[in-house]
């Protein structure tokens, strides 16, 4: 990760995030860095044909964690389960990918552990919430959280920096990145536990 963040577009360094962004592209870099960081850890046989690090797109990511058992969905069930085992909801480890969405809750509860559609044309089956974000995890403790992100910066040059962001416990949403309407919070989907990913190294 430190070979590729901090680094802007332009650079060699922020070529091997993505190579392809230009500006007024439409779309932002952030799946770049986790899908780069996958690919340096080496793929298993089982890990490559999650495709993780050929742009397979957001949920593509989830999907990845979910095909291979690497998931942990932040549900109110998964949460409400820990602490009555007496102990706390789990958080993300150090190099774990996380990922936000947006959208109604309920949708976040019920759809998001579930694996989406590849197929447009199966688009509509798919009942979760939409990713909207995903990075990589550099501190996840207390309520003061450090993040490795591409996608920072605008429409005209994209970045890839570490971020500090507010997590908050009482609604599980996360400062620092907002959707196209300026909302400027996100709700913790869950993460990718690096260490359960079929990874080489
Ligand atoms: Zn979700």
């Amino acid at each position: 990760m430190p070979t590729v963040v901090p680094s802007i577009y332009g650079t060699s360094a922020f070529k091997k995030i993505d190579a392809n962004w230009a500006p007024n592209i439409g779309h932002t870099t952030c799946g770049g860095l986790p899908a780069y960081v996958a690919g340096m850890l080496g793929l298993t046989a089982e890990g490559a044909a999650t495709r993780i690090n050929t742009g397979g797109g957001l949920a593509g990511m989830r999907n990845a964690g979910i095909a291979t058992g690497s998931w942990v969905h932040n549900g109110a069930m998964e949460r409400r389960r820990a602490v009555m085992a007496g102990g706390q909801p789990a958080r993300p480890k150090p190099g774990d990918f996380y990922l936000l969405c947006s959208g109604a809750v309920d949708r976040h509860e019920a759809g998001c552990n579930c694996i989406a559609p590849v197929k447009l044309e199966d688009a509509h089956k798919y009942r979760g919430a939409t990713i909207e974000h995903v990075g990589i995890v550099v501190s996840a403790e207390g309520n003061l959280w450090r993040t490795a992100d591409a996608g920072q910066g605008n429409q005209q040059v994209q970045l890839a920096l570490y971020v500090w962001r507010q997590f908050n416990p009482a609604t599980q949403q996360i400062t620092g990145e907002s959707d196209k309407f300026g909302k400027p919070m996100r709700r913790l989907c869950g993460w990718i536990d690096v260490d359960r990913f079929p990874f080489l190294t």
